[in-house]
This record gives C-alpha cells, sequence and structure tokens, in this order.
C-alpha cells in the first residue's frame, strides 16, 4: 500500500442480520488531505468510520490506517488515529486546561509532557482566554473545539471526524470549520461525514458520495459540479424586445445544447464549457449591440443538486451555502439521535 496515503480502503463488506450496511466499499485518503464521505442516512458512512478506527470488524475486504491494517493490527491503528463526534466527551465541571490535561494523563503522557501539550492544544484551538473557566459555561462551538483539541493529544495521524458540527449554530460551525483548516494546515488527514453539503464543500479536497454501502463516486468539490453539468451563463434583460438577440449571443458560446428563453422573466441560459470566456464574449456582444442588461453571470450547480443527482433521494439537510447560485432550494430535516448515542460509544471505547 502507498506511503502517500493514510487510510486505504479496499472491498469493505459489512453485514448486520440480513441488512447489509457495507458492499464493496473502497476509498483511498491521501495524506495531508481532508476526505468528506457524504451520503443518505443508512448509506453506511458510520460503519465504514467504526471498522476504520477499530471499533467493529469488517466481514469482509480489508483495510489500513496510518499504514496498519486494521484487524491484524488495531492497537497499532488506534496509536495514529483520533475520533470526535457530535457529543463532546469533555468534562463539564472541569476548565479546558483541566481537561486537556486529564486527556493527556489518560493517553498516557507523563505530567510534563500532558502539561505542555495542553498548553499547545490551548494556542492551537483558540482557548486560552477560556482556559481555566469550566466547561459548562462554554458555547457550543467552544466545547466542541475543545473536543478536538483533546482529540489531538496525541498528535494522531489521522482524524476522524463523525458529522462534527450537527447541532451547532452558524457561528459554532464556523469556528468548528476554522480550527479542521488549522489542523489540515498542519499535516493531519481528516476522515470527516457530514449531513451538511456545504461542510464537505468547504472543508473537503475529495468528496465520496455513499449509497447502499458503496462508493458512488468520488471527485473534488469542483469536479463534483462540474459532472452535473457544469456552469451556465445567464442573462436577465430589462427589455423583451432584446430577447432574441440575447438569445443569439448565448447560442454562440453555449455548449451542446440550444440556450432557453423564459419570456416572462426576460431571462436567457445556457451551459457553457469555457465558462469566463464565454460570459466576457456575451457581455461583449451584448454591450455592442446596446443591450439594456438587468443581470449577467455565470451559474454553477451546487452540491445539493450533485447529491440528489447522484443518490437519486433527497438531501438530509438544508445547506445554507451558495445562496447566491442555488436555483432549487432543498430543505429537509436532520436525524440526529442514532448517530450521537453511537458516537458516545464510539469515543468511549477509542479512549
Ligand atoms: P446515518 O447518516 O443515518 O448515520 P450512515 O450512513 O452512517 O447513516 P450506517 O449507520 O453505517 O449508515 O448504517 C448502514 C446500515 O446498516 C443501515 O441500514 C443501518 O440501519 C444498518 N446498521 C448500522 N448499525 C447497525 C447495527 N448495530 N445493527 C443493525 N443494523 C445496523
Amino acid at each position: 500500500m502507498s506511503d502517500n496515503y493514510s487510510v486505504v480502503a479496499e472491498g469493505l463488506c459489512k453485514r448486520y442480520g440480513d441488512k447489509t450496511a457495507l458492499d464493496g466499499f473502497d476509498l483511498a485518503v491521501r495524506r495531508g488531505t481532508v476526505m468528506g464521505l457524504l451520503g443518505p442516512n443508512g448509506a453506511g458512512k458510520t460503519t465504514t468510520v467504526r471498522i476504520l478506527t477499530t471499533l467493529i470488524r469488517p466481514d469482509g475486504g480489508r483495510a489500513e490506517v496510518g499504514g496498519h491494517d486494521v484487524v491484524r493490527e488495531p492497537r497499532a491503528v488506534r496509536r495514529r488515529i483520533g475520533l470526535t463526534g457530535q457529543h463532546p466527551a469533555v468534562d463539564e465541571i472541569l476548565t479546558a486546561r483541566q481537561n486537556l490535561r486529564m486527556f493527556g494523563r489518560l493517553f498516557h503522557l507523563g505530567k510534563e509532557q500532558a502539561r505542555q501539550r495542553t498548553e499547545e492544544l490551548l494556542d492551537r484551538f483558540s482557548l486560552r482566554e477560556a482556559a481555566d473557566k469550566q466547561v459548562k459555561g462554554f458555547s457550543g462551538g467552544m466545547r466542541r473545539r475543545l473536543d478536538l483539541a483533546a482529540s489531538m493529544i496525541l498528535a494522531p495521524e489521522v482524524l476522524f471526524l463523525d458529522e462534527p458540527t450537527t447541532g451547532l449554530d452558524p457561528r459554532g460551525r464556523s469556528e468548528v470549520w476554522q480550527s479542521v483548516r488549522q489542523l489540515t494546515a498542519a499535516g493531519t488527514t481528516v476522515l470527516l461525514t457530514t449531513h451538511y453539503l456545504d461542510e464537505a464543500d468547504q472543508l473537503s479536497d475529495h468528496i465520496a458520495v455513499v449509497d447502499q454501502g458503496r462508493k458512488i463516486i468520488e471527485d473534488t468539490p469542483a469536479g463534483l459540479k462540474r459532472a452535473v453539468g457544469g456552469d451556465r451563463v445567464e442573462v436577465v434583460l430589462e427589455d423583451a424586445a432584446d430577447l432574441p438577440l440575447a438569445a443569439g449571443a448565448v447560442a454562440r458560446v453555449a455548449h451542446g445544447v440550444a440556450p432557453q428563453t423564459d419570456e416572462e422573466r426576460l431571462r436567457v441560459h445556457a451551459p457553457v464549457r469555457e465558462g469566463v470566456a464565454a460570459l466576457t464574449e456575451v457581455a461583449r456582444t451584448l454591450q455592442e449591440a446596446g443591450t439594456r442588461v438587468a443581470d449577467l453571470g455565470l451559474r454553477r450547480p451546487t452540491l445539493d443538486e450533485v447529491f440528489l443527482r447522484l443518490t437519486g433521494g433527497a438531501a438530509e439537510t438544508e445547506s445554507t451555502s451558495e445562496t447566491e447560485t442555488t436555483e432549487t432550494e432543498t430543505e429537509t430535516e436532520t436525524e440526529t439521535e442514532t448517530t450521537e448515542e453511537k458516537t458516545t460509544e464510539e469515543k468511549e471505547s477509542v479512549a
């Protein structure tokens, strides 16, 4: 297995009674990158994380984390990983500093080493000001950051984040995102499972979409969006009389299909290959003809559209990003209870 990859899974299978949770799942996560695992409820994301963190064994296939086999060398794997989820494992009564020192000791660091590591992590996760305050007064985002810090006590090579921002408000989410970005900048490999499409988009270098126990596609966030149809040029006019002219201008740059004209909204749009060049060309034609334009832009598909197209189901949560480019809004509810319980169990077993 290549040294360039921190996580490799080949043909993983897992059944629970007559239910197939994983059905030949493959994954390879390059060292120092973030892989987002995205999929509908029951797709097999948590099962994958549980196998890779040695909490359960696969029925078939194999996996290595940090260069060690998850079944044959579980201890070596555990020494190289951190796991954090929706329920902070930190103690409410203790302060941030006391919590981190306690985790250091639990992970068998010497007293002085635990102290040093605690101070580093307080800085790294912007918790210094709150260091001597009891956790029970912390916001959700601060708790999750402290939890991330605790999972980094041993500076793991690979960090598993199982829905790290579920239940947080937008501010808390962005605080956690910032911490995750700092971790990856420092070289940690991250496997992130999330229900939030915008979270996968923001944090991941690559996204693997999982459905029915298999990976159905993997690409960069931009690549996934391109796969669903790429960019479109859109012109909105002031005057309906200019619609034919605008349709002609858009037709010259359109890729594959004829432009669509929406007479009611005075809008013409078409998919294009070279987005920026096409936009410039349309702008020039319209300007030379003296056309009055209300709006002209490049529209990109959102990850919601990608997800819907690929899994044929509903995206599980509302997406809050990319409102400028979203044309169809997807709003469904998050189901968190079962995974919350699982994550607590997992954390305890890993600790
Ligand atoms: P979610 O987004 O809802 O957390 P997921 O993608 O993490 O879903 P898994 O929790 O891995 O999906 O579950 C995959 C399948 O395996 C589901 O059909 C689930 O019902 C089933 N499953 C998972 N754990 C168990 C278990 N302990 N016993 C029985 N079936 C299980």
